[in-house]
């Protein structure tokens, strides 16, 4: 692949990484912030002589800068950047699976990955299992059937469920399979599987680590630099790029990813300690809570417990309406990982494109309500949510 030459002090941390990634790499006007290079084509030096870049489709030197900066924060050896968190999805399912392959997801997997696989394996484009991650004996039996690859999404979407990722990362590899992990809800900030085992890590970027919900994208990161160079080839085959100037912002959204996750999640602690209190609130879901799967397990894995939780409001269902209405400074939307506080209905939004039977099975009740905290302050983010239980019955 192409490079851009982002300079880096060697073993850098990742704040440094994420707040210098693409700095100084403009060798006109030596401007310290990148240029955006819009350009689809590039000159030729001379006959059948390309440059380092030849046609936008395949490589870009701003999304270059990104994906070169993503692939050092997670400790891979290359990147490719998409235009949204399921084309990457999609991508390396085309690049990755036959007919008669298998690939083993969560049951509670984000519900447009869950809706992909279904709808592609209906068509026979490959074969899906979808499984508890968390019960050995249903992985065991998964991975009997040896599957070409094994998703993992930890903490998992809505419910905030951990599985170790190390642990299924060695099974899976026994029996031959890839394992990519979706690590979208933790960013490597807070959590590197690469470092624990797995093959490829894949983002929605439209998330945390651009943090402004004002752009898509979605990133692979390879360990391995062959199979990063085969999918780019399906890359190019297809066209999944992220424009430059997405990419542009992506980069400056990436300067502040470290600082954001920290505000983010220490403000969520203290929503889930005012949430757990709570007389009119049934159950809160957070890896920091002893009573969420795999607590044990996000001790050690992760960095950090993150800025997600999701709860349920007990008593009557009818209340749901008012009590959404009731909020002031929540916005009902579907993202995550913004610097503004959103509250998201998964039965209705994010998980309605899977049945309701599937949704029963992974426990997603309609009572349930997806959090994701900003860096508002959190005193008035706590009020708000104060004041809306205050007006449900
Ligand atoms: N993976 C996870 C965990 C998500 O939450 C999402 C979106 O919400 C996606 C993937 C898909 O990302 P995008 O919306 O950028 O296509």
């Amino acid at each position: 692949m192409s490079k851009c030459i982002t300079k880096q002090q060697k073993n850098a941390g990742q704040a440094t990484i994420a707040v210098r990634g693409g700095l100084n790499t403009d060798n006109q006007y030596g401007s310290v912030v990148p240029v955006i290079t819009p350009s689809t084509c590039y000159r030729y030096h001379e006959f059948a002589k390309p440059r380092e870049f030849d046609y936008g489709r395949k490589a870009n030197p701003s999304r270059r800068l990104v994906e070169e900066t993503i692939a050092q924060l997670e400790g891979g050896a290359d990147a490719i950047l998409t235009n949204c968190g399921m084309s990457a999805i999609h991508l390396i399912s085309v690049a990755l699976l036959t007919p008669n392959d298998l690939i083993v997801a969560p049951h509670d997997c984000y519900g447009g990955s869950y809706r992909l696989f279904n709808s592609l394996s209906q068509r026979g484009a490959f074969k899906v299992k979808f499984i508890d991650q968390s019960d050995p004996l249903a992985l065991q039996e998964a991975l009997a059937l040896k599957p070409k690859l094994v998703l993992i999404e930890t903490p998992s979407n809505p419910l905030l469920r951990v599985v170790d990722i190390q642990a299924i990362a060695k099974q899976a590899h026994e029996v031959g399979a890839l394992v990519l992990v979706d690590n979208t809800f933790m960013t490597p900030i807070l959590q590197q599987p690469l470092a624990l085992g797995a093959d490829i890590v894949t983002h929605s970027c439209t998330k945390f680590l651009n943090g402004h919900s004002d752009l898509l994208a979605g990133i692979l990161v390879f360990k391995d630099q062959k199979l990063a160079d085969d999918v780019l080839w399906w890359a190019n085959n297809i066209g999944t790029l992220t424009s430059a100037f997405d990419s542009y912002l992506l980069l400056r959204g990436l300067r502040t990813l470290s600082a954001r996750v920290s505000l983010q999640q220490a403000n969520a602690q203290k929503v889930v300690e005012f949430l757990v209190n709570h007389p009119k609130v049934a159950n809160v879901y957070h890896p920091s809570l002893s009573s969420n799967v795999g607590h044990d397990i996000a001790q050690k894995q992760q960095k950090g417990f993150g800025s997600l939780l999701s709860f349920e409001l007990a008593g009557d269902p009818a209340v749901m309406p008012t009590f959404l209405q009731a909020l002031n400074l929540f916005t009902l939307a579907q993202s995550l990982g913004g610097v503004e506080s959103l509250i998201c209905h998964p039965a209705t939004m994010t998980h309605s494109g899977i049945s309701a039977e599937a949704r029963k099975t992974a426990g997603i009740s309609d009572q349930l309500l997806r959090i994701s905290v900003g860096l508002e302050d959190v005193d008035d983010i706590i009020g708000d949510l104060d004041q809306a239980l205050a007006a449900i019955a």
